[in-house]
């Protein structure tokens, strides 16, 4: 039997990187950057108030009191958003809102908090320092300056400043485009009426969902029953410009494997991987397009995503967290696995008492459990009990 991280690597190996591309920044979120970002402009762009106030010749009024005000005249108003830049006349003042330009010749901004807020003339109840309320153009930003890195992830403040900086587009390492395809004649949609023997299709919804939720782009999720030729005809009509194909069901030891009976002579390899749930495992290509074929029962194929392809998609997305936390955790209770194989049971880890208890049966077709569980308990292949109280292992995937 291969081993979980043999078998780990030989996922992670099949699964590449896209070429860095542009996209629209609004697309960008939680995509790493595929290149560093240049200012092509500095920011602010020029002098501008940081406060709604007076522009004034900052010797004009030293001598203001609140007993004893200056007052000057108020010869332009400056609302933010307008355009052309006037000339400030010693022994005038401007009134100017947050984020208008300076006039030429201002030295300070007095707010409007300390004045008597007129409009013709203004009197002024306090003096200030050369430069006081004034954001000086570049001071966040210098043109030509690296501001965001390569290997960042795109977080909505980055969105904020590459859209400060006039940016439309920014080079990511793009969402690799996944096919999800179920397998089996007993499958049918939500909205059919269930006939004898007939279960509602499950895994397919499923993963999508866990292919969105590790950040890549889920192109179809089809179902196909257990016919080799139909099995085939799908995968044919869907595959067309995935990076990755996923399976799930007919990889098994029984009759009607149609995933293992359709792909079993070309280059996908079917293995045995000592785990529980999920030993029946196969990855590898069909027209050089990466497959991994997933076992049938639900928990099996979640956990299955969970070990061996979110990792390998993140990694390949080039986001450093592409792992799930792991922790340890006081296990509340007695628990047995099976020597030699790797055991993933469902948990709920509180972090409140740093205990972990396994939730629900260890066997993979009991989804009521896994909906609820917030992390999954990692008993190795050496280990065949644990004592309550003994520290466990947990993959925390809240
Ligand atoms: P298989 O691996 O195809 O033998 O399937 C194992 C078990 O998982 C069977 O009980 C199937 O009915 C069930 N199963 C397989 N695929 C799905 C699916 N897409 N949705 C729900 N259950 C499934
Ligand atoms: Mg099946």
């Amino acid at each position: 039997m291969r081993s979980v991280e043999e078998h780990r690597r030989v996922v992670a190996d099949l699964i590449a990187a896209r070429p860095a591309t542009q996209v629209p920044i609004a697309d960008a979120l939680g995509l790493v950057l595929g290149a560093d970002v240049v200012a092509p402009l500095s920011l602010p762009g020029f002098d501008n108030s940081a406060m709604d106030g007076y522009a004034v010749v900052t010797e004009d009024i030293a001598a203001a009191t609140d007993e004893n005000p200056v007052v000057l005249p108020v010869a332009e108003d400056i609302p933010a958003g307008r355009t052309d830049v006037p000339t400030l006349t010693p022994g005038t003042a401007h009134r100017i809102m947050t984020g208008a330009p300076l006039p030429t010749g201002a030295t300070s901004v007095i707010p409007v908090e300390s004045t008597d807020g007129g409009v013709d003339t203004v009197a002024i109840r306090a003096g200030t320092k050369v430069g006081q309320h004034i954001r000086r153009a570049g001071e966040d930003v210098t043109a030509g300056t690296t501001v965001l890195l390569a290997g960042q992830v795109v977080t909505p403040a980055a969105l904020g400043l590459a859209a400060a900086l006039g940016l439309a587009e920014l080079t990511v390492l793009p969402r690799l485009r996944v096919l999800v395809m179920s397998t089996g004649t007993e499958l049918v949609a939500a909205g059919t009426q269930l006939q004898p023997g007939q279960i509602y299709e499950s895994n397919g919804v499923m993963l999508a969902a866990a292919v969105r939720d590790a950040g890549a782009e889920v192109i179809a999720s089809p179902m196909s029953d257990d016919n080799v030729d139909a099995f085939r005809e799908t995968l044919r009509a869907q595959a067309d410009g995935a990076d990755l194909i996923i399976t799930t069901g007919g990889v098994s030891a029984g009759a009607y494997e149609v995933v293992k009976d359709a792909l079993g002579e070309g280059s996908v390899e079917f293995v045995k991987v000592a785990m529980q749930p999920g030993m029946p495992q196969g990855a590898g290509t069909v027209d050089g397009t990466p497959i991994i074929t997933l076992p049938g029962n639900p928990v099996s194929s979640l956990v299955s995503f969970e070990v061996f392809i979110r990792p390998a998609l993140r990694a390949a997305m080039g986001l450093a967290d592409n792992e799930r936390p792991r922790r340890s955790a006081t296990l509340t209770e007695d628990l047995t696995s099976p020597r030699g194989k790797r055991q993933f049971r469902r948990g709920v880890f509180d972090p409140v008492t740093d205990t972990v208890t396994s939730y629900g049966p260890p066997a993979s077709h009991h989804l009521r459990w896994l909906a609820s569980a917030n992390c999954l308990l990692e008993i190795d292949e050496d280990t065949a009990e644990l004592a309550a109280g003994s520290r466990a292992q947990v993959w925390d995937l809240r």
